[in-house]
């Protein structure tokens, strides 16, 4: 078997909730020796995304992680899936010996290949993303073959100017680095978990999508649809009240 993966996907409930899942449940499903991690911000377990799991049939394991009130009830933005991400990370610490991990959200588009390639990560990898702000993508600048800055609409002062959905992690790696975290900081969720992994240099980066000339990854947002409501999901027949 080659290196396992591990797929850390923060969700949570809303009308589109299933849908995602189930999207993305359906590309893991290509890919072999992965275990998926679904960790919803709730408090409580959902029958509906544990039916849809079990309905898709690739390997998982399923967690609560709640975003603490001061977040949620913020008026600023909110540092979205962090509480989610973090329970990820804990999983991985205490199960998991070899491999590789990747924050995957439930609403980006991922072609498979690009799971093939990050398994082999040393360190952490990089390759750029579609659909990034209005600059279209979100990428490390390539110059003969080595990483000489970042392409992105925002930089915003980050060291680290890069997309969730546009790195991954070897999980020894991250063992050496017992108190790498993601802080829930909105916007520099990427930069604060990158640089919680120090000591990482430009030099320690594998590119990946050959040389990072190729968008294998995409930030998609799904349009959220004002008319349904989860009350109107059901299961078996039966309305289920969320
Ligand atoms: N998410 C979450 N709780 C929230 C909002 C979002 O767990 O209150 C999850 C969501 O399912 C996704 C990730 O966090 O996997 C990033 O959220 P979103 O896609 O809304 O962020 P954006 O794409 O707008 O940056
Ligand atoms: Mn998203």
């Amino acid at each position: 078997l080659p290196p396992p993966l591990y797929i850390i996907t923060p969700t949570y409930r809303r009308a589109e909730q299933l849908a995602e899942l189930t999207r993305l449940g359906y590309t893991l499903k290509h890919v072999v020796n992965l275990l998926w991690l679904v960790i919803e911000d709730a408090n409580q377990t959902s029958p509906l995304v544990i039916h849809t799991l079990n309905r898709i049939g690739v390997p998982y394991e399923y967690f609560l992680a709640p975003m603490p009130d001061e977040y949620k009830n913020t008026k600023k933005a909110k540092p979205r899936g962090v509480s989610n991400r973090n329970r990820g990370l804990d999983y991985i610490r205490a199960n998991a010996t070899s491999g590789v991990f990747y924050f995957a959200d439930d609403d980006n588009t991922y072609d498979i290949s690009i799971f093939e390639q990050m398994r082999y990560t040393q360190k952490v990898s990089m390759w750029p993303v579609g659909l990034v702000t209005k600059f279209g993508v979100s990428t490390p600048i390539i110059r003969n073959g080595k990483i000489t800055g970042f392409y992105d609409g925002w930089i915003g002062g980050r060291k680290f100017p890069v997309d969730m959905a546009g790195f991954a992690v070897s999980v020894k790696f991250l063992h050496e680095r017992p108190n790498a975290k993601m802080p829930f900081k909105a916007g520099y969720e990427e930069d604060g978990f990158l640089k919680s992994l120090a000591p990482l240099n430009l030099t320690d980066i594998e590119l990946l999508a050959s040389n990072c000339t190729e968008i294998l990854t995409w930030h998609t947002q799904t349009k959220k649809n004002a008319n349904a409501s989860p009350l109107n999901l059901t299961l078996h027949g039966d309305t289920n009240l969320v």
